[in-house]
């Protein structure tokens, strides 16, 4: 593999698990002010950026690289409302779409066949990413930062569940 394209898969995976980790940080938000629907809705996020991460690591690995891990930044541990951080996570999956997007440029300017098919999975997911929290966050507008509102969302949260995808192993 390319050294350009090994480095920037490498700098996808440290973005996945820093994913998971905001995630994380926005599930422990959420259970500070007891809205435990939205908490174990980025929980089961948080688990499926982990997924991602899984797949960056496998597919370095299979393509016979050493992989090396670098530190993942801090994310931040506080929000004035629930749409600020559903706002936050819009904002932050839009930027995956675009770093994803340069991949996918990256490997058509290397002619690298292989990366290019393992990444159409991710343009695919980052449609599904965008999708999923706008819904949330359309919702969180509605209700326009009424408590009422928020606790009927945290109930229709608290069913997301997480599903391993098919296939996955560790
Ligand atoms: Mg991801």
């Amino acid at each position: 593999m390319d050294k350009k394209m090994e480095k920037a898969l490498g700098k996808q995976l440290n973005a996945e698990l820093y994913s998971s980790y905001l995630y994380l940080a926005m599930a422990g938000y959420f259970h500070s002010v007891n809205l435990n629907g939205f908490a174990s809705w980025m929980r089961v996020q948080a688990m499926e950026e982990l997924t991602h991460a899984r797949r960056f690591f496998a597919f370095l690995v299979d393509r016979q690289i050493r992989v090396v891990l670098s530190d993942i930044q801090a994310p931040p541990s506080d929000w004035k409302s629930p749409k600020a951080v559903f706002e936050e996570a819009y904002a932050h999956e839009k930027k995956v779409t675009a770093m994803i997007n340069e991949l996918v440029s990256l490997s058509w300017e290397l002619k690298d066949f292989a990366t290019q098919a393992f990444l159409q999975f991710f343009v695919n997911e980052q449609v599904e990413e965008e999708s999923s929290i706008d819904a949330v966050l359309q919702s969180l507008n509605l209700v326009e930062n009424q408590a009422s509102g928020w606790f009927l969302i945290d109930k229709d949260l608290a069913t997301r569940s997480f599903l391993a995808p098919v296939g996955l192993t560790i």
